[in-house]
């Protein structure tokens, strides 16, 4: 069975592998769209909707889980490499955090440092000139609008938030784009039913499982088509 995962039905993805797996009493672990987009309320995408086609470089993070690589915004939420690695690791309910300044700062608390630095050395500068001289002007517009007038007269509290905001940025997605959008199938039959070695299906002699349809899931970067590839290998070679 080489019949892939169930992402992209319009490219021809099936749950056939799944089907037949089922058939032969295999357990399947509940396919998820992984790799994907995440979508978020009404009221953020609209926030958000000024900065599609914007991209920042950014460290997204989920439970212990950080990927250090440029996120989007869309018309619909977040994508972009950073949100997609992140999505196969987020599960409804949960909260993603978002540092937009991994060069500055690690944290909210080296943020504020800095930021009451900037505070010292540039007191007539605005917040928009300081986040400009980093970002594109239309992200640096949507946090600094709030924050108008001169550095020097923006209390602690405020540059606290600005850091928080900008460094531990907390969002929670109301979903992802699904089958239609994920760049591949997190979940799909159980790898314990397996051989590691061949992929024959244990007590199913001349029955293997192979590539996505299994419950093997990738990052970014080829690790898909490379356990696709190496599972055949393995399975070609037995049979
Ligand atoms: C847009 C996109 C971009 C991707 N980019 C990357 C990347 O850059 N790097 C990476 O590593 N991975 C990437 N992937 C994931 C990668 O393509 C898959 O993990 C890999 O192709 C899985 O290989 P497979 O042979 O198991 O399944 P597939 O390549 O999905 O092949 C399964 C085949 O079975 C056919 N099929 C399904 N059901 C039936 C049926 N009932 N009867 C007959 N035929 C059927 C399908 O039409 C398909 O041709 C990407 C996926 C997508 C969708």
């Amino acid at each position: 069975m080489a019949t892939g995962g169930i992402s992209i039905p319009k490219m021809g993805a099936t749950d056939f592998a799944y089907r037949v797996a089922r058939q032969f009493g295999l357990q399947i672990i509940e396919p998820r769209p992984a790799l994907v987009p995440l979508t978020f309320d009404p009221e953020t995408v609209a926030a958000m909707k000024k900065l599609a086609g914007v991209s920042v470089e950014c460290i997204a993070s989920c439970h212990n889980t950080s990927f250090r690589e440029n996120l989007l915004f869309t018309h619909r939420g977040l994508s972009g490499p950073a949100i997609l690695q992140i999505s196969s690791y987020w599960q409804k309910g949960e909260v993603i955090t978002l540092n937009l300044l991994p060069d500055i700062a690690s944290d909210a608390s080296a943020l504020l440092r800095w930021l009451q630095q900037q505070k010292q050395d540039r007191p007539k500068a605005s917040l928009k000139n300081i986040l400009t001289d980093i970002f594109a002007e239309r992200l640096a517009d949507y946090f600094a609008s709030p924050y108008t007038g001169n550095l020097a007269d923006l209390p602690n509290t405020h540059l606290q938030k600005i850091a928080h905001n900008l460094s531990e940025w907390t969002l929670t997605p109301t979903g992802t784009e699904g089958f239609k959008k994920a760049e591949v199938t997190k979940g799909g039959v159980c790898t314990n039913a397996l051989s590691s070695k061949t992929l024959e299906v244990k007590d199913q002699k001349g029955l293997y499982f192979i590539g996505e349809c299994v419950d093997v899931t990738g990052w970014l970067g080829g690790y898909n088509f490379q356990w696709a590839w190496a599972s055949a290998a393995a399975a070609g070679q037995a049979l």
